[in-house]
């Protein structure tokens, strides 16, 4: 058997790898890359492997792992796309969002709408419960589980052909509020563990995301950082700006500060409040106590509302001091520039970005910009993890028993520095590999 990487090892973005076994394919993933009007998978040799292609399993709704999936159907693709029921529901709005984004660079698309309405959707967990193998086609047994992402996220073990392979989505065991289903070899199985664990036998190939390389530290290191900047800001009377995704970091976030600042106000873009919702719909995907958490933040007396067209100066000066949450998460959005233009003439007060800053954002200009003039309202990068750094990876490569693995999600240097520092700590089939790259099985 054969991995090719069509796109996501060494880059971020594009998540698409080709399983092949003689004339048959598996393909996990089908995304794209947010830059330039947009990066889609190698497609060069399609035509050779998409008449075997015998099912295709999408692990969460960000755009970097389906957007391009019609691609499939438009060269002739029949068969199903196996995924979550809650992922599905969660699809239009990054579709929606793709067009607007590619319309806006003027760039092609290599799909059209109705490409789009072709692609049959299948659910995972209408023939296999979460944590169990099961057969899903002839000769292709399957396990998945809750990877703690996004609701409806998952990973995936395949067993096919001879071989087992395993596919951790994007995973995180550090989210406040989605629950993860940790993937388990059989030998590492602890007693009295809940059964929805996925126990899984020995692997021929792990596909594992690694998207902050050999970042060392935790999520409550993360948070203590945020604090700190946090508390500096508002300790001086200045107010402190969160430019959030409009789902999952922002309502973590949220509830975060609601919780630690009790006494301060904390203003939420509506859209965001309306993210908590979608959360309360897939109560299945969280954690026990998350739903309890959210209707308390949601009645807590210091949380105010706040609408996209507000006008900063009125707030300020209603307010005088707050935390302040707005989409989006690398400032492209006009009531983010809105609160920064605001912001910035004082040096008490304080922008801290969490996430992933795409090149020639404006969230990554501004950080930028302060860390060279160091004038006008602070600036900093404290991330908030939803993805595996050098911890979360060295953990799940001892549960899965140090199976051969494809680190993914990072560009090539940083994947290759945790590779490297894996190597030296005794782990022996670790793999640093770029687009187009094949791996034998
Ligand atoms: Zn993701
Ligand atoms: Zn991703």
């Amino acid at each position: 058997m054969e991995l090719t990487v069509l796109g996501g090892a060494g880059e971020h973005g594009r998540s698409s790898y080709l399983l092949t076994h003689e004339q048959q394919h598996l393909l996990l993933d089908y995304g794209v890359k947010k830059e330039g009007g947009g990066v889609y998978p190698l497609m060069d040799h399609m035509e050779e492997w998409i008449g075997g292609l015998q099912a295709v399993f999408l692990s969460h709704a960000h755009e970097d792992h389906c957007i391009a999936l019609p691609v499939l159907y438009r060269h002739g693709y029949k068969g199903d796309v196996w995924t979550t029921r809650a992922t599905v529901n969660q699809l239009p709005v990054y579709f929606e969002a793709w067009k607007r984004y590619t319309d806006k660079c003027a760039a092609p698309r290599p799909y059209d709408d109705q490409d789009e309405q072709r692609i049959r959707y299948r659910y995972l967990e209408d023939v296999i419960p979460a944590g169990r193998w099961g057969t899903l086609l002839p000769g292709l047994d399957v396990c998945w589980g809750r990877s703690g992402h996004l609701p409806g996220s998952i990973w995936i073990a395949l067993s096919w052909k001879g071989k087992r392979i395993f596919f951790s989505g994007d995973y995180t065991s550090e989210s406040q509020l989605l629950d993860a289903d940790r993937p388990l070899h059989q030998a590492r199985r602890l007693s009295g563990t809940p059964s929805v664990q996925g126990i899984l036998p020995d692997l021929d190939l792990a596909i594992m995301d690694a998207a902050y390389g050999a970042d060392p530290e935790l999520q409550l290191n993360k948070l203590a950082q945020l604090k700190a900047h946090m508390d500096a800001a508002l300790s001086q009377g200045g107010s402190v700006l969160l430019p959030v995704p409009l789902y999952g970091r922002g309502q973590e976030l949220m509830l975060w500060a609601s919780e630690q600042y009790p006494d301060i106000p904390v203003l939420v873009e509506s859209v965001l409040l309306k993210g908590i919702e979608l959360f309360a719909d897939y109560s299945g995907w969280l954690h026990q106590d998350a739903l309890a958490r959210m209707e308390r933040a949601l009645h807590y007396p210091n949380l105010h509302r706040i609408g996209s067209d507000e006008s900063p100066a009125r707030l300020y000066k209603h307010y005088g001091q707050a935390i302040v949450l707005v989409t989006d998460g690398m400032m492209q959005s006009s009531i983010a520039r809105q609160h920064y233009d605001w912001l910035a003439e004082e040096e008490r007060n304080t922008v801290i970005l969490t996430g992933h800053l795409a090149a020639g954002s404006f969230g990554r200009r501004m950080l930028e910009q302060y860390r060279m003039n160091q004038s006008g309202c602070a600036v900093h990068y404290v991330r908030y993890k939803v993805h595996q750094g050098l911890p979360d990876v060295r953990q799940m490569l001892s549960d899965l028993n140090d199976p051969p693995t494809v680190l993914v999600h990072a560009p090539k240097p940083r994947t290759d520095s945790l590779a490297l520092r894996l190597q030296q700590e005794g782990f022996r089939h670790i793999h640093s590999l770029t687009p187009s790259a094949k791996l034998n099985i």
